[in-house]
């Protein structure tokens, strides 16, 4: 959803808040696609604090279903959300989006909330997400998921600082 930014502009000190739900139903991201499971309303602050600079804070609850690094089984994943920004309107988008090396999310006097949120969703992103500690992941010959059966195979493969290995060499392999 677009936010107008024009009337706050217009006037130093000029604060205007808003409640932007979120359409997003999924996160796509260079990570991957992350299906959001529940989500509230965005709840958003805009001060105009003089020489067309713009404070912009607020607040977005989303849980994302996201795969176990061990055994991919979903996740569901909180995020409790809390931002501050401070925008210099009088730079052009350019000079913004080297300042702030993400995607811009303002365009003219145009605030992009969905963006604002996916941004903030990146820089919020879990490094490895579990669905427990001790998940056993799932077994390299045959696939099965290890907490939920044993499979039989060579039991070498079954040792679970193996699992832990294995997630060091996948973290390793995504950079
Ligand atoms: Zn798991
Ligand atoms: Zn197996």
């Amino acid at each position: 959803m677009l936010i107008q930014l024009s009337r706050i502009l217009s006037q130093d000190g000029k604060r205007e808040q808003f409640e932007i739900p979120v359409e997003m139903e999924c996160f796509s991201c260079r990570l991957g696609e992350f299906p959001v499971v529940q989500k509230s309303p965005i709840q958003l602050t805009v001060i105009n604090t003089g020489r067309r600079v713009l404070k912009i804070s607020g607040d977005a609850k989303l849980v994302i279903s996201i795969p176990c690094a061990r055994c991919l089984e979903p996740v569901d994943t909180e995020f409790d959300l809390s931002f501050e920004r401070e925008i210099d309107m009088k730079l052009s988008e350019e000079e913004r989006r080297e300042e702030l090396d993400e995607c811009s999310y303002i365009s003219g006097t145009e605030l992009d909330a969905e963006q604002l949120l996916c941004n903030e969703l990146l820089i919020n992103w879990p490094i490895r997400v579990l669905c427990r500690e001790d998940c056993k992941g799932i077994c390299s010959r045959c696939g099965a998921n290890l907490n939920i059966q044993d499979c039989g195979c060579d039991t070498t493969e079954l040792d679970p600082r193996m699992a832990a290995i294995r997630d060091i060499f996948s973290e390793f392999n995504k950079k």
